[in-house]
C-alpha cells in the first residue's frame, strides 16, 4: 500500500479525476464479476448448458437462445441492489467538482444510483432496448417486468427485445470512441475493479495511464499494473473508505 497520507493529498489536490470502473466495484453489492474464482464465468456454462461461458454475452448465441442472458439479468437489474461504498466515494468526488468523467464497463447502473451524472457506460445500458427483428426502440419501463422475472421480452412483431448492452461481436457506442480519441482533461486517473482484459474498453484507461498520474485499486494483479503510478491490490471499498475519511478530516 502506498503512503496513505500522500495518497489523500493526491486526491485533495486533483480537480480533474477520470475514473474507470469494472465489475470489481460492484462485487460488494452482491453482483459477481466475470473472472474471479466465484465470478460469473465459473458457473454460467454449467447452469445454462452453454457451449462456452462467454456465450451468455455473445450476440450470435443470443440470437439463437436469449433465455440465459435474461435469466442472468435478473440479478443485475434488481431494484434492491445498492451502490457500494466505492460507488458512493466516486459520487462524493463528483459532488466536490473533482470529476472529469466516469467511464464504466458495468451495466448495473450503480454509478447513477449513487449520484454520478458524468457517466459513460461503454458497454451499454438496460435503460434503452431495441427489437432485433423490426428495430423498434423501447425504454427500460417497457421491459422492466420481464427483466425482473428473468423472462424474454417480445415486441409486437414477435421479435426479441434486446437491451442496448454491448455483446461480444457488437460495436461499442460512438460516445466511447469520442472519449478514447479525445480523452477528458485529467490530472488523476483512478481505476477501480477491472482486470483490464476486455478491449477496446480497457484501452481508454491504459491510454490515460500513459499521460497522467494514475492509481489502480484491484483485488488481483492485472497484466497492466506496470502502466500505473500507484498499484493497490485489495478491496475497493476498504481503499476508498481510507481515502474518503482522510479527505473529510483534511
Ligand atoms: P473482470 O471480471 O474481468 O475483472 C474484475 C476485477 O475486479 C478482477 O480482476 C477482480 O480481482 C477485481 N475485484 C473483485 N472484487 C473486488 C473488490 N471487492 N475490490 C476490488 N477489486 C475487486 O471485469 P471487468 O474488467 O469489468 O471486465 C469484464 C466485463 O464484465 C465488463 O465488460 C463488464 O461489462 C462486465 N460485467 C459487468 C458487471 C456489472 O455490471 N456489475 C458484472 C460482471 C461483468
Amino acid at each position: 500500500m502506498p503512503d496513505i497520507k500522500k495518497m489523500i493529498q493526491l486526491f485533495n489536490a486533483s480537480d480533474k479525476i477520470t475514473v474507470f470502473t469494472g465489475a470489481g466495484i460492484s462485487v460488494n453489492a452482491g453482483i459477481p464479476d466475470f473472472r474471479s474464482h466465484k465470478g460469473l464465468y465459473s458457473f454460467v456454462q454449467k447452469k445454462y448448458d452453454l457451449p462456452y461461458p462467454e456465450a451468455i454475452f455473445d450476440i450470435s448465441y443470443f440470437r439463437e437462445n436469449p433465455s440465459p442472458f435474461f435469466d442472468l439479468s435478473k440479478g443485475l437489474v434488481e431494484t434492491g441492489v445498492e451502490p457500494t461504498l466505492a460507488h458512493r466515494f466516486v459520487a462524493y468526488l463528483e459532488s466536490e467538482n473533482k470529476i472529469s468523467l466516469v467511464m464504466t464497463q458495468n451495466i448495473d447502473m450503480l454509478h447513477q444510483k449513487a449520484g454520478n451524472k458524468k457517466v459513460v457506460e461503454c458497454h451499454g445500458t438496460y435503460e434503452t432496448a431495441h427489437c432485433l427483428k423490426c428495430g423498434r426502440s423501447y425504454g427500460f419501463d417497457r421491459i422492466k417486468d420481464e427483466l425482473e422475472k428473468g423472462q424474454v421480452p417480445y415486441c409486437e412483431c414477435k421479435g426479441v427485445i434486446k437491451p442496448d448492452i454491448v455483446f461480444f461481436g457488437e460495436q461499442l457506442p460512438q460516445v466511447f470512441f469520442d472519449h478514447l480519441y479525445d480523452p477528458p482533461d485529467t490530472n488523476l486517473l483512478l481505476v477501480i475493479g477491472s482486470s483490464l482484459t476486455v478491449m477496446p474498453a480497457a484501452s481508454f484507461a491504459l491510454n490515460l495511464a500513459k499521460r497522467s498520474i494514475s492509481v489502480i485499486v484491484n483485488m488481483a494483479a492485472t497484466d497492466y499494473d506496470g502502466y500505473f503510478t500507484h498499484v493497490i491490490h485489495g478491496d475497493a471499498d476498504e481503499f476508498c473508505k481510507v481515502i474518503w475519511d482522510g479527505m473529510i478530516v483534511g
